[in-house]
């Protein structure tokens, strides 16, 4: 070991020692020591535990810890504690500004075990709820937390989709008579992004580093004839298994007017960007069965939002008001339940008091309404909070898991289907719990949870947020063949949130949705209808 490496291993000792709580004079022994040795300027390699012993300023239990890590490696001492900390909890003590005493308030008070995880509570606004941590601090995490993604080779869609735009939008302003789009899995809209290909008909003459540099990806710019565009824009959009599947070798002539005439050679419906993985997407078109997606413009409302009642940003008049003003007929509120005390769940008096509050509001409205909604855990045993009399005060109840990720997949999905079957649940949140890029969420069994909505008139969320896009999309046609609606909800936390709507459509539209199976392209009536059993 180096001793760069033994300075390392005290350092982390004392750290995790810190985060769990041990005596404070241990703990700074261990980093005063790691200090002392980093100034030496000899190696330690040879070095007999006599010799360690008399440097000054170094004790004899830790003179021991240092002799152990040059034999071993790691000491037995450093093994336990690691043994006793999730992986993602020791990578929380490496984001700047976060201490390991902070680091442990957030695994154990919010249950935060990962650097993905710790982002998206800060997305949630549930820092500032912890002693000693303020909007300030929240903010700074948040972006130490995205400095370092931005820095990694795998983004969100949204991140991309967002800087790309921006970029395509400068070039064309500034070159108005170039056709530029992106290709690729930008232009299939995939949840997670390793690659940016533009396309272009002729050349790019101005210079687009400065943009370039906010890019977390290079960016790729292929160029081609005017005349060939929609063939290349066909070519580079699809999967190779999508090209095969549909025929592609067989297109000789290169000069389309649009991608609609090329699906016509082929003697295909027109496919969307969006499907072409190389699924199941060519047999369908072959069959003229490919149904017309789903569209933003299609939906009604959004359901499933927070609030100042519980963890959210913004007052229920804020959100409602906002919601209404980009045109929807009505807005679900789902404020956390009693259990999330960590997100301030309702107590009874508070969802009272709310519902109080969303009468009155209603009362004012025109061709609106606030819909009652709760997100209510599902507690360890798959049941809901609450007792069956506040139950039925709801409009509609959303289930989520929020707690208890560590189950097997038998576990998980039996807790989920006790959930669906409860009479009261109205649509399944966020059904895996993951988090893209950062946690892979429990498993569970897809088709016994859909089979068990289907068989109780439950509806699926597709969560909106990019960092969750769940249901994943790849089950959106099993739930369309065991007639589960699907819900496309933001879980918005703040008025902007409304906004992630955009990509849960976009994954909607990767999974086959049409519109007659969104249930948030319902009308209000016929919403209030698929909530009633
Ligand atoms: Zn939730
Ligand atoms: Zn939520």
């Amino acid at each position: 070991m180096s001793n760069d490496e033994i300075c390392d291993a005290l350092e982390l000792s004392g750290k995790l020692m810190e985060l769990h709580g041990e005596n404070p004079f241990k703990i700074r022994a261990y980093s005063n020591t790691a200090y002392k040795l980093s100034k030496l300027r000899y190696d330690f390699n040879g070095k007999t535990l006599k010799d360690i012993e008399s440097i000054e300023g170094i004790g004899k239990g830790i003179s021991g810890k240092i002799f152990e890590l040059m034999q071993t490696g790691i000491t037995a001492e450093l093994k336990e504690l690691l043994d006793k900390t999730p992986p993602g909890v020791v990578q929380m003590m490496s984001v700047k500004g976060l201490g390991p005493k902070k680091v442990g308030q957030l695994w154990r008070e919010l249950q935060v075990e990962s650097v993905g995880e710790l982002l998206y509570a800060c997305n949630e606004n549930r820092l500032v709820t912890l002693k000693g941590f303020g909007a300030k601090t929240q903010e700074a995490v948040k972006q130490s937390i995205e400095f370092k993604i931005a820095h990694s080779q795998k983004h969100h869609y949204a991140t991309i989709d967002v800087l790309v735009k921006k970029l395509v939008e400068y070039i064309s302003e500034q070159q108005p008579d170039l056709t530029i789009m992106p290709v690729g899995q930008l232009r299939r809209k995939n949840e997670v992004i390793d690659k940016i290909e533009i396309l272009m008909d002729g050349e790019k003459t101005i210079d687009t580093k400065e943009f370039e540099s906010i890019i977390p990806l290079p960016v790729n710019y292929i160029q081609c004839e005017p005349s060939e565009f929609y063939y290349h824009l066909f070519e580079l959009t699809a999967t190779p298994e999508h090209l095969v599947q549909a025929g592609f070798e067989n297109i000789t002539e290169k000069d389309f007017t649009d991608e609609e005439e090329i699906y016509d050679q082929l003697q295909l419906q027109y496919i969307e960007p969006e499907l072409r993985e190389g699924l199941n997407e060519v047999d369908l078109a072959t069959e003229n069965k490919i149904p017309t997606l789903v569209e933003y413009e299609d939906l009604k409302g959004i359901l499933h939002n927070h609030s100042l009642y519980s963890d959210g940003v913004h007052s229920l008049k804020e959100m409602a008001d906002y919601c209404k003003e980009l045109g929807f007929e009505y807005f679900g509120i789902c404020d956390h339940s009693k259990t999330a005390v960590y997100a301030q769940g309702l107590p009874i008096e508070t969802v009272l008091r709310q519902q109080q509050e969303i009468d009155k509001l209603n009362a004012d409205y025109k061709d609106f309404k606030i819909l009652k909604g709760i997100e209510s855990d599902i507690l360890g045993d798959g049941s809901l909070d609450y007792p069956e009399e506040i139950l039925k005060t709801f409009d509609f109840i959303v289930g989520s898991i929020h707690s208890g990720f560590k189950m097997t997949e038998e576990q998980a999905t039996q807790r989920l289907i006790k959930a669906i079957e409860n009479p009261y649940t109205s649509i399944l949140g966020h059904p895996t719990g993951r988090l893209l890029l950062a946690r892979p969420g429990y498993p569970i069994n897809h088709k016994k949870v859909i089979d068990a909505c289907a068989a109780n008139k439950v509806h699926v969320e597709l969560n909106a947020h990019p960092y969750r896009l769940d249901i994943d999309w790849r089950w959106i046609n099993y739930c369309i063949e065991k007639n589960v609606m699907i819900s496309i909800n933001p879980d918005a936390h703040h008025k902007e949130g409304f906004h992630d709507m955009y990509y849960g459509v976009c994954a909607a539209r990767k999974g086959m949705l049409p519109k007659e199976m969104c249930l948030n392209a319902l009308p209000l009536d016929e919403l209030l209808k698929a909530f009633k059993k």
